[in-house]
């Protein structure tokens, strides 16, 4: 055991995308347990780029047309998914049978027939899935599920959690995320955030849904949603309120219990995030300045799989959330009708 875990497994990333470039590939030059060993993108330009910057040899980069090639490849054991929203699954799948682990990027597919779908190659593939969700990494919201458990200020009784962004401006472009085909929608790029933070600080899973969704500005959010209110029944009675957007910035997850209350404002930036109890308890456990979270993920998935040892976010955590989303979008459409949430 001690062996394999002294082994570095390389990663290769699928979709030299924005994050991958802030983010992901900085991180792993953090990480202890992998390393970024691949490239897999549509701009060879892009790519000879990364090659100069990380030395990645030829025989180690892809284009999206010959990366089933990546299954003769030992120096990869992960496909880290970084790709708009609408091609994970076609990419998580096309990896898992090549026989790599699949790392993929949140939200983990449009819907959770496609979650599903990738869950189910991975397995027939005998490769791990593991879903992008830093913030199960962070100490801070590990703190609150714990309390979710443990309960020292009783149990929850109004909970709200609040993601969003002020990201667009001006005429739009070519940019996927105003694309609802491809996966443009608030509830795609930053719900998941707030209906996963209110799963976790609940420590339930929740069984209905109640939503609507708003457009302020259609000039910009052309057929798509700008922001969605959702409010999320859980087993106990429990309402939690959260609100995503891609048209104002917001970051705040509150929790108001029988004896206290504990919010973390914000909570899902990638450092910095910070909070406090009602009797004075400062929260800012945080693993340190960006990119650390994305190490620490990726770390604890490569220890997961080297381990042998459960993943922190497996694909069916990713899978909860899209059966809410789904719920969600239905009673958008039937206007903010209560939508019950399918069970695995
Ligand atoms: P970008 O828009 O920056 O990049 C997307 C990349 O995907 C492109 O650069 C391109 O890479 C590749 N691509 C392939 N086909 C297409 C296509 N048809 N249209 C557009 N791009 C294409 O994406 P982001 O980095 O912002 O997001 C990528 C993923 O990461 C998303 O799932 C997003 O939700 C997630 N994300 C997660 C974050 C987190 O905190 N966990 C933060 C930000 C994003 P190439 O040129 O190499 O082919």
């Amino acid at each position: 055991m001690v062996a394999a875990v002294q082994r570095k497994l390389g990663v290769a990333l699928v979709g030299l995308s924005g994050y991958a470039r802030g983010l992901l590939a900085p991180a792993l030059q953090l990480t202890q347990h992998c390393k970024l060993a691949g490239l897999v993108s549509g701009s060879r330009e892009k790519a000879a780029a990364w090659q100069r910057e990380y030395a990645i040899p030829d025989r180690n980069v892809y284009t999206y047309d010959d990366f089933e090639r990546i299954a003769e490849n030992d120096d990869i054991d992960v496909a880290y998914i970084v790709l708009p929203t609408s091609l994970h699954a076609e990419y998580a799948i096309r990896a898992a049978k090549a026989g790599k682990h699949v790392w993929c990027e949140k939200p983990m597919a449009m819907d959770s027939a496609e979650a599903q779908s990738m869950i189910d190659a991975c397995n027939a593939n005998k490769v791990r899935l593991s879903i992008g969700y830093r913030l199960l990494h962070d100490p801070l919201m590990q703190q609150v599920a714990a309390w979710a458990r443990e309960q020292p200020y009783g149990k929850p009784l109004r909970l709200s959690a609040e993601a969003g962004y002020d990201g667009f401006h001006g005429v739009p472009g070519d940019d996927w995320r105003l694309d609802p085909a491809r996966g443009g929608n608030p509830l795609y790029d930053m719900g998941v955030y707030a209906i996963n933070a209110a799963r976790h600080a609940s420590g339930m899973e929740p069984v209905a849904v109640s939503a609507r969704a708003e457009v302020a500005r259609p000039e910009v959010f052309r057929g798509m949603e700008e922001t969605m209110r959702l409010a999320l029944e859980f087993p106990d009675g429990l309402v939690a309120h959260c609100v995503t957007s891609v048209g104002e910035a917001m970051n705040r997850l509150r929790v108001e219990c029988e004896r206290g209350w504990y919010e973390l404002s914000p909570y899902q930036f990638y450092d910095s995030n910070r909070g406090i109890t009602s009797d004075g308890i400062v929260l800012d456990a945080t693993l340190g300045a960006k990119p650390r979270m994305q190490a620490q993920q990726m770390d604890d998935d490569a220890l997961a799989i080297l381990g042998g040892a459960p993943s922190l976010a497996p694909g069916e955590e990713g899978l909860r959330d899209m059966r809410v989303i789904d719920a969600a979008f239905a009673s958008a459409k039937a206007g903010g009708a209560r939508v019950e949430i399918t069970r695995g």
